[in-house]
């Protein structure tokens, strides 16, 4: 049994009953020396038990749920919860050796991400909670997964939150400078410990794979990052133009559709929203257009400027989408409401004098499980449209 015990205002208490994870400092009555990043007991006012959860002395997150039995979180605890959501992965990842394994809250593991790219693992530990089982997490991986490598890509701002230090690097064995790995039946190739997040954006494998099914004639792959959406396509396609403002993201491109033995892609390093523009006004036009923008609000106050953005961006692209084209669009914002996006973008159509359908509307991947009474979980909304 956990050592210690807190106490949670009535307010922390109904969180808990609506089936969300997160206890904030303020609901917090009593939590007098309680280690930081300690398994504790929470009880209410009353002192009755309602789960075990991980303490942070640090994050306005002050307590992150881990189960609401009485049983010990120990290490057999926490194996069956990995092995279960590696077990889940087997069922929905498919012709895939690069997807999420571990989803934190999504897997009832808060704060802790296991990814898989091949035969090594990338493991990130975000709460001081997680960061004290990293020990046994390596081991655990070790004993079930024996992973090649794992790498630890804590190399990310909100730790700073937790009072912990952003690191990164190699826990156990030998890491490669290239991973290569499947995604879709097709060949990627990562670098673990310098590429974007764990090494790339697995949540848009199946999107990725979805937007096969519409790609003919000339696609456009906007803030293409390593090619991911342009080389998924690029098979379906006469041609295909990927766009980056990173020249860095464009090598990692031109070596992924080099491994697929791809030869009808052309990269350009230029700004998405320079490029739709000269691209109107040359009156270029395209058959499927994918649009995948980093997230525009960050925060709840720049909704307005993001839906803006969105808009803009939509609305540029729909212009040079020949009639009978698909438009995959995306919004990675977990503020960006689907409701807002699908506003934003029917005032984009309307702008542009196009009739739309909307033909699928997607969001992340299925290895990044959304929890039903856990908002934050669904964050990545992908919308398939036809221009009429
Ligand atoms: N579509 C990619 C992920 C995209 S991540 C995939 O499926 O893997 C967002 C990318 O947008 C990053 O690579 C970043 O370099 C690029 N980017 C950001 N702002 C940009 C801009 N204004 N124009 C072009 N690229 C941009």
């Amino acid at each position: 049994m956990p050592s210690t015990t807190v106490t949670v205002s009535p307010k922390g208490a109904e969180r808990l009953s609506s089936g969300h994870p997160w206890i904030y400092r303020s609901d917090i009555l009593s939590a007098a020396e309680v280690e930081p990043g300690a398994i504790v007991s929470i009880q209410n006012r009353k002192k009755r038990f309602l789960g075990q959860a991980l303490y942070s002395n640090q994050s306005q997150i002050a307590l992150r749920l881990i189960t609401r039995e009485k049983r010990p979180f120990d290490r057999t605890f926490l194996t069956e919860r990995i092995q279960a959501a590696a077990a889940y992965r087997r069922q929905v990842v498919k012709d895939t050796e690069a997807y999420r394994m571990v989803a934190a809250e999504g897997d009832l593991l808060p704060s802790l991400i296991i990814d898989r790219y091949g035969e090594s693992c990338v493991v990130q530990t975000l709460s001081q909670g997680m960061e004290s089982l990293k020990p046994a997490i390596v081991d655990i991986l070790k004993e079930h997964f024996r992973p090649k490598s794992i790498i630890e890509r804590n190399d990310v701002a909100v730790r700073a939150l937790e009072g912990l230090e952003q690191t990164k690097g190699v826990l156990d064995g030998e890491p490669s400078a290239e991973t290569i790995a499947a995604i879709n039946g097709m060949r990627f190739a990562f670098d673990l410990l310098e590429g974007q997040k764990t090494g790339g954006f697995l949540d848009q494998r199946e999107n990725q794979l979805a937007a096969r099914a519409y790609a003919h004639g000339r696609a456009l792959d906007c803030f293409s990052y390593s090619g991911g959406f342009a080389v998924n396509v690029a098979p379906a396609c006469d041609y295909v133009l990927g766009i980056d403002s990173s020249e860095e993201a464009l090598q990692k491109a031109r070596r992924n559709s080099e491994l697929n033995g791809i030869n009808n892609v052309e990269w350009k390093q230029a700004n998405c929203f320079d490029y739709l523009k000269a691209a109107d006004q040359a009156r270029e036009q395209f058959d499927l257009i994918v649009l995948d923008p980093p997230a525009f609000a960050r925060q709840r106050s720049s909704l307005d400027s993001a839906l803006r953005g969105y808009k803009e961006l939509n609305l540029r692209a729909l212009k040079i989408l020949r009639p009978g084209g698909y438009l995959v669009t995306c919004s990675c914002s977990y503020h960006v409401a689907e409701s807002d996006f699908l506003e934003a973008i029917a005032s984009a159509a309307l702008d542009a004098h196009r009739t739309v359908t909307v033909v699928e509307r997607r969001t992340q991947s299925r290895d990044h499980p959304i929890l039903l009474t856990v908002p934050e979980t669904h964050y990545l909304k992908c919308l398939v449209l036809r221009v009429v």
